[in-house]
């Protein structure tokens, strides 16, 4: 596992690492990512969505592929640690996660980025993905 050698930068990385390994968790790049919840349906860079599956058994993190938003995948990837840091820290504040990204976008180092970014999938949906892996789907 890659390091930092900074304790706090390595503590969150080793936790994004965990949440990503885990079933529960679902990365994918949303063409036209809009937020679900504002009537305006103004595009966003990314989105953590733990309503997909009622039970809370698995989440979504939705990440705006198109280049206007992110002008290449270290910037996806950079999204990518915002979401994961809501995960870890649920209770926390946007103001406070926002923080914790712009720090570790300093202090990850580019092998750590590397392999977050190996967890960014190479295609796009048009669609908003609502299946939930492993559901028997009932006809
Ligand atoms: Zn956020």
């Amino acid at each position: 596992m890659p390091r930092s050698g900074d304790e706090l930068t390595d503590w969150f990385f080793r936790q994004f690492l965990a949440v990503l390994r885990t079933e529960r968790v679902r990365v994918v790049r949303k063409k036209r990512l809009v937020n679900p919840d504002d009537p305006h349906r103004r595009v966003i860079r990314g989105l953590m969505d733990p309503d997909v599956d009622p039970s809370g058994r698995w989440v979504q993190i939705l990440i705006n592929p198109s280049r206007t938003t992110h002008r290449d995948r270290d910037e996806e990837m950079e999204t990518l640690v915002h979401e994961l840091a809501h995960i870890i820290l649920p209770k926390s504040a946007e103001r406070s996660i926002l923080t914790i990204e712009t720090i570790l976008a300093r202090t990850l180092t580019r092998a750590q980025r590397d392999c977050l970014k190996a967890f960014l999938p190479r295609h796009q949906v048009k669609h908003y993905p609502v299946s939930i892996p492993g559901a028997v789907a009932t006809a």
